[in-house]
């Protein structure tokens, strides 16, 4: 397991206000640059990941190191791959830990947003890792339940974390009973490579999600799910 914690964390004020899509004023410019200034000062965004080798394979299921996951949009995409890389990668315990709310929902939304910039840069550092030790040229991920539930439930988050060994040990990361990471702005799952980039928004049928990177496709629905007996209905909520 490769443990990446030195990982650079400088903040652009502008263009995070652009991507949480608040105006300059909305906030007292002091706030801002306190805010700005705490989070660069505390900040320690981190990522951990392994490699993992394909030990067998069904239509909706994939093994690795005698765990199996079950699902049939990461069994076809990685059908023909022998290799992966499993991983998480958070913005940090810090900065859950060094902003005390003080009731202003303005300034925890700016907060939440400093931290999902310090999880960029944990997956910007991870995937320039990867792409060097890896020699990948193009790669996508996907993670437990990214997408439509049924896509990889995320149930299957606590097999993942198994992958790893002790998450929370080393990154701070844990999971809840309900399968979530805490901090929130933590993201796990599994790399690999690709000809074609795989985003599970393609298989996901949410709308008006701000954060969709690519349409919804239909046909790549269908050519996965059009036999119903293909999703696995007991891992599916
Ligand atoms: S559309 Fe939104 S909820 Fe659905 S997979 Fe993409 S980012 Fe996630």
């Amino acid at each position: 397991m490769t443990l990446l914690t030195s990982i650079p964390f400088t903040l652009d004020t502008a263009r995070l206000m652009k991507k949480a899509h608040l105006p300059a004023d909305v906030l007292d410019p002091q706030v801002i640059r306190e805010l700005v200034q705490s989070a660069q000062m505390h900040g320690r965004p981190k990522a951990l990941y392994k490699p993992v080798f394909v030990q067998e394979r069904q239509p909706n299921a994939i093994t690795f190191e005698g765990i199996t996951f079950h699902s049939r949009a990461l069994a076809e995409n990685l059908k023909t791959i022998e290799r992966g890389y499993v991983f998480v990668a958070t913005c940090g315990t810090e900065l859950d830990e060094v902003h005390v709310s003080n009731g202003d929902p303005l300034e925890d939304f700016l907060w939440d947003h400093i931290k999902a910039a310090a999880l960029e840069c944990a997956l910007n550092e991870l995937r320039r890792h990867l792409k060097k030790e890896a020699g990948w040229s193009r790669s996508s991920s996907m993670s437990p339940g990214s997408g439509d539930a049924e896509i990889w439930p995320i149930e299957q988050q606590t097999n993942l974390f198994k992958l790893l060994g002790d998450v929370r040990a080393h990154i701070g990361v844990t999971l809840t009973d309900s399968c979530l990471m805490i901090p929130n702005k933590s993201v796990s799952g599994i790399l690999f490579p690709t000809t074609i980039d795989f985003q599970s928004c393609r298989l996901c049928h949410r709308a008006d999600c701000p954060s969709r990177r690519t349409a919804y496709d239909p046909q790549l629905w269908h050519s996965l799910y059009e036999d119903e007996t293909a999703v696995p209905q007991s891992d599916n909520r």
